[in-house]
């Protein structure tokens, strides 16, 4: 073979890929029982009256922020998503098309 060879790749769990902050809202999750619409108008009637509690601090809706990590396994080579695929017996990334490490194969196998 003359190719260079490639790095292979091995599965990094359990990675926090993005955080957001959520709004809690218990009128609005009173609100879901009656569909989305409403659950939805009632989330922002109370993002309109956090934004008015910030301007003028008259509000005094019971509302909290909560920070939510998203998270997910990786493939070590692309940091993509861990997706594998196997092909004649062999264990690739589905991204980079990184040969999977056999102690991740056994171990964690293709779903
Ligand atoms: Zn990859």
């Amino acid at each position: 073979m003359s190719e260079p060879e490639q790095a292979k790749a091995r599965r990094v769990r359990d990675v926090v890929v993005d955080a957001y902050i959520k709004l809690i809202c218990p009128e609005a999750d009173h609100q879901f029982k009656r569909g989305m619409e409403k659950y939805v108008a009632a989330l922002e009637q109370a993002a309109e009256d956090i934004g008015s509690f910030l301007k003028d601090h008259r509000s005094h809706r019971d509302v909290w922020l909560k920070v939510t990590r998203h998270r997910q396994d990786q493939c070590s080579a692309c940091h993509a998503e861990w997706e594998p695929f196997t092909e004649d017996g062999v264990t690739y990334c589905a991204n980079c098309g990184a040969e999977v490490e056999a102690d991740d194969e056994q171990a964690d196998g293709v779903r």
